[in-house]
């Protein structure tokens, strides 16, 4: 199923996506930022994803020393799992982490046990390589609303929990956009109709907060973007819209949880709600009735996001 499809996609405002190849194509992206010739990268993929992003910065004539910064948006490892590697290649480059996951980049094991738990062992290996750890003097931690140059911008860095508890943002209000992680969800392009962008919320463990992450698309959208880019996946410009139907959907599988808890085999049920959910969400969209391609497409992100779902009802 999986068709070819470019590495490299451009964007306004200095801005290029890096498929991150983890998983499928079309899945994970990391976002290389130009600026007067210094550079960033928010989320970097797995150490796997090493070579896209150096190509990256060949292809858009960047030499690694001028890479400033490497912004993790959180610390699972789809977004930070390569942050290590990365900075071994960018003599220059410090990287920023929310104060909460800051140690886990310093010294992943515990991030690595707790990937392990989720994925299983032989998948781990193979979806994230070796983790390498980052010098505590490279890393920079920014208070909520720190704000950081790179060439003439400044971007701030907001905190931003729900999805969790080491996530921040990153907002370019110059240019009227922002780097949300998975904050405000997830939009594969594949489930796009005529242009037109689909969204659901990623719940995975173990920090997934309802009421929090509401909380964080409101203040997101209170800095009125007209673009926000997802690391699932790159540009979403049909903001009010997404922000609206991006919190329904929060509540929606936070009610699926409450609906479910007490049911005997509670995690099955839980996975058939969801992909129904998510099944009736696509049919409103206009997305073909091809449930195979929606297995496709959805069944990683289901599994996650019940985990999520039960840790959070286990939790309260
Ligand atoms: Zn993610």
């Amino acid at each position: 199923m999986p068709e070819a499809r470019p590495k490299l996609t451009d964007f306004r405002a200095g801005i290029t996506a890096i498929d991150t190849d983890y998983v499928r194509p079309g899945l994970a992206a990391a976002h290389l930022v130009v600026d007067s010739g210094r550079a960033a990268f928010v989320d970097t993929g797995t150490t796997l994803s090493l070579p896209n992003l150096m190509s990256a910065l060949a292809a858009k004539d960047v030499d690694p020393a001028d890479v400033d910064w490497v912004l993790t948006t959180h610390v699972h490892l789809d977004h930070a799992g390569g942050a290590g590697a990365l900075m071994q290649r960018l003599p220059n480059a410090r990287c920023a982490v929310h104060p909460r996951g800051a140690r886990h980049l310093a010294e992943p094991s515990k991030l690595i046990a707790g990937s392990i738990a989720v994925y299983g062992e032989e998948r781990y290996r193979a979806l994230y390589g070796e983790i390498v750890p980052i010098d505590e003097d490279r890393l920079f931690v920014p208070a909520d609303g720190a704000s950081i140059t790179l060439g003439t911008r400044v971007l701030e860095l907001i905190h931003t929990p729900g999805h969790a508890l080491h996530h921040y943002c990153v907002v370019d209000r110059d240019h009227e956009l922002i780097f949300s992680g998975d904050t405000f969800g997830i939009s594969y392009r594949d489930f796009d109709v005529d242009g037109r962008e689909f969204i659901m919320p990623t719940t995975t463990p173990v920090h997934f907060d309802p009421e929090a992450l509401c909380a964080s698309v409101d203040r997101l959208m209170s800095y009125g973007p007209r673009s926000i880019f997802l690391t699932h996946y790159a540009e979403v410009r049909d903001l009010p819209r997404l922000a609206r139907q991006m919190k329904e959907r929060v509540r929606a599988f936070a009610d699926l949880g409450r609906r479910h808890a007490p049911a005997r085999d509670r995690a099955s049920e839980l996975r058939h709600g969801m992909f129904a959910l998510l099944g009736e969400w696509l049919d409103e969209h206009g997305f073909p009735r091809d449930d195979a391609k929606r297995h496709y497409l959805l069944d990683d992100d289901v599994e996650l996001n019940c985990q999520g779902v039960e840790h959070w009802l286990d939790r309260k």
